[in-house]
């Protein structure tokens, strides 16, 4: 038997934070982490450090290759649901876009606390969580951008920018970075396994059970368990452990410990629709020259350090969300003889809500992914919006000159019924699931405000799964934060 204080299961974004903050706990004695993150096999390495090629990892070894239920409001499309694999998790292959939390964001966590939080205190927490990521400000802007920022600084209701991004002089910066200090002085140790379930002692989570090439181990920690697999694999455990709907539960025979619909439902994702226009100059380099690639070499510039979804903003009072890249893009650039710009439009806040399901009780077992893209009208008509909202940008600012004509979904389809089908058919996850089990302060809620499982003594749960409603930006940025606070409060009630 192997002991320790605490288990982090899985070195995504949120684990990384967690087991760094657990590990710089000053004590008598040095705490003991362990990190349990499944093992994988790297991608190539020229992928892994240059922004610009950060699409081919996905569906690579670092990536856990997930795909949802075929949706009717997706033209019967099934999406690919890209989820990192190895240290870093998803911050392994995203975007690196680094989006802090808006006001709203902030609000609603402290409403969601019942009040327990407060803003100050999250801004502090946020201040301490940007001295640890540093996020960078990019070194090279493509034409596309550069014309898209100068054309909406006067827009009203907007806030466009160029994103930040979690780089280091132009290079993908990995949140395991956090775990360094921790594993050379020997206060973190990381663990290559998949973990099952939690193990129970009466209402206490002692350890975890975990699989690896060998078979199934038991790890138990001496101060608890904190969950950060992720929006899909976290209410996974949680439900193996004995906690989720009861119906589901019994049905695959497992020990039922706290019955509650909130694990596995109320999952939300951001749709993302591209808006694609053929545009007169700024082709991008859709292959590396020598060029480039000594400007990102010595300079950490260049087309080589795009992260293509460059710049954008919130638009028409934070209802819609934009993300401009300089290519012809649906799932990834296409190569093309002319120069192509998209303005990829997301209704920030969709009401939709979807399912995780568990479809047996072996850890192994695919789960059952339906995400319920647009089956609240809401949804359908804000991403309609977001459409029309894309092409008056174009046409109403000095990008007009500069438009050759609109591809995607084309000029012709402007009645609401032809956006409708353009979104069925070209939509695509903006690869922020969460909200599969919501962080609350009423006495149902499963997550609350201290970030505990409820009925589960010294089991924890810190990642995107328990935000109580998607950010109206990229995720990441305020999962790093809960995480943080998380690490906070666990450190302190174990005192
Ligand atoms: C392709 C892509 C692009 C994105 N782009 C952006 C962006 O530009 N900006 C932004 O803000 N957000 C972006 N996101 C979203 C952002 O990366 C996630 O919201 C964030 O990483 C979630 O953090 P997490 O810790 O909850 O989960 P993750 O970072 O996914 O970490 C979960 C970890 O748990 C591990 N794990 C899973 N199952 C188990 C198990 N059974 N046992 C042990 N470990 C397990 C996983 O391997 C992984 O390492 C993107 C996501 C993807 C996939």
């Amino acid at each position: 038997m192997n002991e320790q204080d605490w288990i982090v299961v899985g070195a995504g974004s949120a684990g990384c934070m967690v087991a760094c903050q657990l590990a710089r706990a000053t004590g008598t004695v040095r705490n003991r982490v362990t990190v349990i993150e499944p093992a994988g096999e790297p991608a190539p390495l020229i992928n892994r450090e240059r922004p610009a090629r950060w699409l081919h990892l996905l569906g690579s070894s670092e990536d856990w290759n997930l795909t949802t239920e075929k949706s009717h409001r997706l033209a019967n499309r099934s999406l690919r649901w890209p989820r990192g694999r190895g240290l870093g998790g998803s911050s392994r292959i995203n975007a690196m876009i680094w989006f802090p939390p808006t006001q709203m964001d902030l609000e609603m966590l402290v409403a969601a606390s019942g009040g327990q939080w407060t803003l100050p205190e999250l801004q502090a927490d946020f201040r301490e969580v940007t001295e640890l990521t540093r996020p960078e400000h990019p070194a090279w802007l493509s034409e596309s951008s550069h014309r898209f920022l100068k054309a909406t600084a006067q827009w009203s209701d907007a806030s466009p920018m160029a994103y930040a991004r979690l780089n280091r002089d132009g290079r993908r910066w990995n949140p395991a970075d956090l775990l360094t200090a921790g594993r050379q002085n020997g206060s973190i140790q990381i663990r290559r396994g998949m973990v099952d379930r939690m193990i129970w002692k009466d209402d206490r989570i002692i350890g975890v059970e975990t699989l690896d090439k060998h078979g199934v181990n038991s790890i138990h920690a001496r101060k608890g368990v904190i969950l950060c697999a992720g929006s899909i694999a976290t209410p996974a455990i949680l439900m193996r452990s004995g906690i989720g709907p009861r119906n589901q539960l019994n049905k695959l025979g497992i020990n039922l410990r706290h019955d509650t619909d909130l694990v596995g439902n109320n999952l939300r994702d951001h749709l993302i629709m591209p808006v694609i226009f053929q545009v007169k100059s700024g082709r991008f380099p859709t292959r590396s020259s020598t060029r480039n690639i000594a400007q990102w070499q010595t300079m950490g510039s260049g087309p080589l350090a795009s992260n293509l979804a460059e710049c954008g903003g919130l638009f028409q009072n934070n209802t819609i969300q934009i993300h401009v890249t300089p290519t012809h893009y649906l799932t990834h650039p296409r190569q093309a003889e002319h120069a192509f710009m998209t303005i990829g439009v997301s209704s920030t806040q969709p009401q939709s809500t979807g399912q995780i399901q568990l479809t047996a009780s072996d850890a192994r077992a695919p789960l059952r992914i339906d995400a319920r893209y647009l089956e609240e009208p809401d949804d359908l008509n804000t991403t309609i919006k977001g459409i029309e909202l894309a092409r008056r940008l174009v046409q109403d600012t000095s990008l007009s000159q500069w438009i050759v004509s609109e591809s995607i979904p084309g000029k012709r389809r402007d009645t609401s019924r032809d956006m409708e089908k353009a979104i069925a058919r070209y939509s695509q996850t903006l690869y922020h699931p969460a909200c599969t089990c919501p962080l609350g302060s009423e006495s149902d809620s499963i997550i609350t405000p201290n970030f505990s499982i409820r009925g589960a003594e010294q089991g924890w749960v810190a990642d995107a799964s328990i935000l109580p409603r998607l950010t109206h930006g990229n995720p990441n940025a305020t999962v790093m934060l809960l995480a943080y606070s998380a690490a906070k409060r666990i450190i302190n009630a174990s005192l």
